[in-house]
C-alpha cells in the first residue's frame, strides 16, 4: 500500500528531536508568548529572508490577519477588492471575505496551475487594494512584472506560502517577494507542525506590528486594548516541534523533488498531461498533481492497486454553497483543472522504488 502521505511516518523521521523539544516545553512550565516562540520566529524569518516573523494560530489567521491589519492602519477598507486565483484552496478568498473585502477571482495558466500573470492588470479597478497570489501546489506564482504592477497602481501583493515553504524565486524565498505573506504550518504541509500554527512574514514594520498586536486580543500592554483583536497565537510546543523540523526542511524539501523526477521521466501516458517544471528551485512539490479526462477512472484504478491519491480540489470556490452568489460565473480553465486533477503520492517519507512502482502502475493503466 502506498499511502498519499504518511503522516506517522513522517513525525516518526526525527521522533528523538521531537521528543526532546516538546519534554523542554513540558518542564518550562512556559507555554505561550516563550522563548520557543520568539526563537522560531527569529530562525523562521531569517529563512525566508524577511525582517520580521509573526507566530500565530494557522494559515488562514495569517492571511485574514494581514489584511485586517491593514484595514486597522487605514490602508484598506470595507468593499475594497483583492484579486486571488479562482483555483486555490478556500482559506485564501475566506481570509478576504471574513474582512469584508471583496475577492475578484482570476484564471489561472493552464500550464502552471498558478494565477494568470497575463490576466491581473484588467482586474484591477479603482477599489483594487491588492493582489493575493498562491504558490498553489507548492510552486512558486510569482514573476518579477507583479512588483511593478503593484508598484504601478500603488497596490500591495501578498502572498499565501502555505503550500510552499523552501520555495525559490531566482534566490529569494517565497514569502519574501511581496509585502507580506501568511504561512500555514498545518501537519500536511512542507513544514508541518503537530497541530494547527501559522506565521506572517514581513519586512513592513508597522504592520508586523500591527499583527503582533491583533493576534492578541488588540493588546500591546497588558489589559490595554488598542484594536478589537483576536486570540490567534503559536504555542511553545508548536514552535518548538517546528525549530526542529524547520532544520532538515531543505532535505525533506529534496526528496520530494527527486520523487517528481522519478514521476516525470517515468510516467508515460497519452491520457496523462504531467506538471511543466521549468525551473526546478521554483517548485517545493506539496502536491505533484497531474491532469486527465478520465481522472475519477484513474483514481479508482490506482486504488485497486492499492496506490493513494487526492483531488486538489473537487470543487471550485465559485461552485461553493458558501459563495453561491458566484454559482454562476464560469471560470472554464478553474473548472477544467477541479474536473481533472489528480494528487500522486509525494511526500518526504517516499522513496524513488515507490515512486517507479506508481509510475509502472499507471503506465499500465488501459
Ligand atoms: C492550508 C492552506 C491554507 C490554510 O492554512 P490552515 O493552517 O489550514 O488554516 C491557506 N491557503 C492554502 C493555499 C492552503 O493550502
Amino acid at each position: 500500500m502506498i499511502k498519499f502521505l504518511d503522516l506517522q511516518k513522517v513525525t516518526q523521521l526525527h521522533i528523538d528531536e521531537i521528543n526532546e523539544a516538546i519534554q523542554r516545553v513540558i518542564n518550562s512550565g512556559w507555554y505561550l508568548q516563550g522563548k520557543e516562540v520568539q526563537t522560531f520566529e527569529e530562525q523562521y524569518a531569517a529563512y525566508i529572508g524577511t525582517q520580521h516573523c509573526i507566530g500565530v494560530g494557522n494559515g488562514l489567521d495569517a492571511l485574514r490577519l494581514i489584511l485586517r491589519a491593514y484595514i486597522e492602519l487605514g490602508i484598506m477598507k470595507e468593499g475594497d477588492e483583492i484579486i486571488v486565483p479562482a483555483n486555490t484552496y478556500i482559506a485564501s478568498i475566506l481570509a478576504i471575505s471574513d474582512n469584508h473585502l471583496k475577492p475578484v477571482l482570476v484564471e489561472p495558466d493552464i500550464e502552471t496551475l498558478q494565477i494568470d500573470p497575463s490576466k491581473i492588470e484588467t482586474a484591477i479597478t479603482d477599489k483594487t487594494k491588492a493582489i493575493m497570489i498562491v504558490h498553489l501546489y507548492g510552486r512558486c506564482a510569482y514573476n518579477d512584472s507583479m512588483t511593478d504592477l503593484c508598484k504601478r497602481y500603488g497596490i500591495k501583493l501578498i502572498e499565501d506560502n502555505a503550500q510552499a515553504h523552501g520555495c525559490l524565486h531566482k534566490s529569494k524565498r517565497t514569502g519574501s517577494l511581496g509585502d507580506a505573506a501568511g504561512h500555514s504550518f498545518y501537519p500536511g504541509k512542507n513544514l508541518g507542525a503537530l497541530g494547527d500554527a501559522g506565521a506572517v512574514t514581513t519586512n513592513d514594520q508597522a504592520l508586523a506590528d500591527c499583527i503582533r498586536i491583533l493576534g492578541n486580543y488588540g493588546s500591546s500592554q497588558k489589559y490595554v486594548f488598542r484594536y478589537q483583536g483576536f486570540n490567534s497565537r503559536l504555542d511553545e510546543i508548536q514552535a518548538a516541534v517546528l525549530l526542529v523540523k524547520l532544520k532538515h526542511l531543505d532535505n525533506e524539501n529534496n526528496t520530494r523533488k527527486a520523487i517528481a523526477k522519478v514521476y516525470l521521466e517515468n510516467i508515460h501516458h497519452h491520457n496523462i498531461i504531467l506538471p511543466h517544471v521549468d525551473e526546478w528551485d521554483s517548485n517545493v512539490f506539496h502536491i505533484f498533481p497531474i491532469l486527465t479526462i478520465q481522472r475519477d477512472n484513474l483514481q479508482q484504478y490506482l486504488s485497486n492497486e492499492n496506490i493513494q491519491t487526492l483531488i486538489h480540489y473537487p470543487i471550485p470556490p465559485h461552485k461553493q454553497t458558501c459563495y453561491a452568489v458566484w454559482n454562476g460565473l464560469s471560470f472554464p480553465i478553474t473548472e477544467k483543472i477541479h474536473e481533472q486533477e489528480l494528487s500522486l503520492p509525494i511526500s518526504a517519507v517516499m522513496n524513488k522504488n515507490q515512486a517507479s512502482m506508481v509510475a509502472e502502475v499507471i503506465n499500465k493503466w488501459g
